[in-house]
């Protein structure tokens, strides 16, 4: 597996950003450079470098980012309203940090889901 990533230290506190959830295995945070109203990154304390690293022993994980997404997307009072999740695997599918991500985007009405 590649090397760690600033996702790393983020989720160790070694670099001081505000953490939104944590717990034994996952972590949140506000992408620093937020392409709508509410953009988080929910992310696996482990590092994985992309979606085709994942394995069965990481399905309790991959499960609780979504349980996670769930429960900020209400936090941020956007349950109702919708919002999308989005995990980029490699460069085709625009990844550009390589430690799992998935975004969690809303606040406005989203565009067309892909621009190709
Ligand atoms: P992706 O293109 O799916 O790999 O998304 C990477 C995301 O990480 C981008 O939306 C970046 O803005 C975000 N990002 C990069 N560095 C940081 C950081 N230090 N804190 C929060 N978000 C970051």
């Amino acid at each position: 597996m590649s090397e760690e990533t600033i996702f790393s230290k983020i989720i160790r506190q070694e670099i001081p950003t505000q953490l939104l959830y944590q717990d034994e295995l996952v972590s949140a945070f506000r992408d620093i450079a937020p392409q709508v109203s509410s953009h988080i990154l929910i992310v696996p304390n482990k590092h994985i470098s992309t979606i085709n690293d994942v394995t069965e022993a990481d399905e309790l994980t991959m499960g609780r980012m979504i349980i996670v997404a769930k429960k900020l997307a209400k936090e941020e009072g956007i349950d109702e309203s919708g919002y999308r999740l989005i995990i980029n695997c490699n460069e085709d599918g625009g990844q550009e940090v390589f430690h799992i991500h998935m975004h969690l985007l809303g606040g406005q009405r989203l565009g067309a889901m892909l621009s190709v």
